[in-house]
């Protein structure tokens, strides 16, 4: 038999269904594997024994026939969804011991499909960094490598615990949330799958906030199927979000091989960078010849404000994070450092609960909505969202169905080596990613080749709101044709 931890979702799923094996087995088989992992610091919160009991009472309802749509598959957590009774810290310290009295819709939808919950999941703190390495649990390893090296290289972020354990083959799919990139981006850095859907799509109940006008949860899978898979099981109507819509979920995997025959996809001139990597540009050049001749059309568009997407995100996801996180404050929940009296109390908490990255973004944001700053960059940020929003809207109006990019400028870097003088360099990694969660739309990475340095590179399609379908469409065409990427071999265990 193949190692149970090599299994897609979907393979997994079957297996079971087939009785090939138990889901204790197959739950026991990551436990084992996630032990041997530990170098890699993807999980910050091991749940074995719950992860058991799950896996026990999924074997009872397979026994009886009333198997849910993940019954069976164990999955990891990122760290930003509450678990109830399950400590959840956003890997900040401020959270430290914070164990919330509830489940987050996103988990607990997973739940009732019958997933099982095998951990805590690394992330940047407050899921604000491109690379994982601002997480108060210290860096996520990525399990690939540079060929012919074995420095260690970011996993990307701030879904890195997600994406890194999923390549490394210690959960079948994880979730993960975005608010410039971070499903898409990591995804992209370690050959999965990962999907950004519409705003509003995915109840953000539960979830802790970092920008609450631009946060969607969403899955990293080893395929586009097993991605389709997990967004059906997380997606839906949810009465306590009111952004969260109330449309019922399309069968994503029915989707998955629908084919892109007669579709139009869109190929934004504005994406090509000054100073993108010729892989890349290959890259996409070959994603475009995928789709022609899988049947779809290829055409030229503009999306002429894409170069005001970064700095207008780094303006308002700042705004709105530093309203969220003024609740943290020594007084409701985890960390508490006590002070002379309770306005040094919150002081105290705050410097010493916030890393680096958070206090420069609560300070960004607290300056771009001050009283006479306000209008100068943060209403100026909004009407640039607005147009960018716009722009999409017209490819769209003109007959476009998916909108074809690079996920990202570059392969993944190495620990350290980004960021640290100038950290625009860091925010750079999401030039084309932000523009979808600026105008709210869906948004896949798929993995379509190798670097020169044997890394992987991802694909970006973006499609209309509400339109995942064709994402998981165009995606597997994209898969089929780039060959899925082997895993890397596992040198941490
Ligand atoms: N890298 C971006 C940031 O730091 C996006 C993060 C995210 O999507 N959560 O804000």
């Amino acid at each position: 038999m193949t190692n149970l931890t090599d299994l897609t979702l979907a393979e997994a799923r079957d297996g079971l269904a087939k009785k090939d094996f138990s889901a204790r087995e197959l739950t026991q088989a990551h436990i084992d594997a996630m032990e041997k992992a530990r170098d890699l610091n993807a999980y910050v919160l091991e749940t074995p024994d719950q992860a058991l009991a799950m896996a026990e009472a999924s074997d009872a309802r397979i026994a009886k026939g009333e198997a849910g749509p993940l019954e069976g598959l164990p999955i990891g957590v990122k760290d930003l969804f509450c678990t109830k009774g399950v400590r959840t810290t956003a890997c900040s310290k401020i959270l430290d011991g914070f164990v919330p009295a509830y489940e987050s819709t996103i988990t607990a939808n997973l739940w009732q499909a019958g997933a099982v919950m095998l951990g805590k999941i690394n992330c940047d703190e407050f899921a604000m960094g491109s690379s994982n390495e601002t997480s108060a649990y210290g860096p996520v390893v990525s399990p690939w490598r540079r060929e012919g090296s074995d420095a260690k290289l970011v996993p990307g972020g701030s879904s890195g615990g997600s994406a890194a354990a999923v390549a490394a083959r210690i959960a079948l799919a994880a979730t993960a949330t975005d608010t410039g990139g971070s499903i898409r981006q990591p995804a992209a850095f370690t050959g999965t799958v990962g999907i950004k859907p519409t705003y509003g799509r995915c109840s953000r109940w539960g979830t802790v906030a970092f920008a609450s006008s631009l946060d969607q949860a969403g899955p990293i899978a080893k395929t586009v199927r097993d991605a389709a898979m997990m967004l059906a099981a997380m997606a839906g109507p949810d009465a306590k979000d009111a952004t969260c819509v109330d449309m019922p979920v399309p069968d994503y995997e029915a989707a998955v091989d629908r084919g892109v025959k007669g579709l139009r996809i869109g190929i934004p001139k504005e994406y090509r960078m000054p100073g993108m990597p010729a892989e890349i540009e290959g890259l996409w050049e070959k994603g475009r010849d995928w789709l022609r001749a899988a049947g779809a059309e290829i055409v030229e568009i503009s999306l002429p404000h894409t170069r005001y997407a970064l700095p207008a995100y780094y303006i308002v996801a700042p705004a709105e994070a530093s309203s969220n996180l003024a609740r943290y404050d020594g007084v409701r929940y985890g960390l508490r450092v006590p002070g002379r009296d309770i306005v040094d109390m919150y002081e105290k908490t705050r410097a010493e609960g916030f890393g680096r990255e958070v206090k420069r973004r609560i300070m960004i944001g607290t300056y771009v909505l001050s009283a006479g700053y306000y209008d100068a960059y943060y209403l100026r940020a909004q009407k640039i969202r607005t147009l960018i929003k716009r722009d999409f809207e017209e490819a769209y109006a003109s007959g476009i169905d998916a909108i074809l990019t690079p996920a990202t400028p570059s392969s993944a870097f190495g620990i350290g080596e980004k960021g640290s003088a100038d950290p625009v360099e860091m925010y750079l990694n999401d030039v084309f990613t932000v523009t979808v969660n600026m105008a709210g739309l869906p948004g896949i990475a798929v993995p379509a080749g190798l670097d020169a340095q044997g890394l992987p590179l991802g694909l970006q399609l973006i499609g209309r709101a509400f339109d995942e379908e064709t994402l998981f469409a165009a995606g597997r065409v994209i898969e089929e044709a780039a060959g899925r990427i082997a895993p890397p071999p596992a040198w941490w265990a």
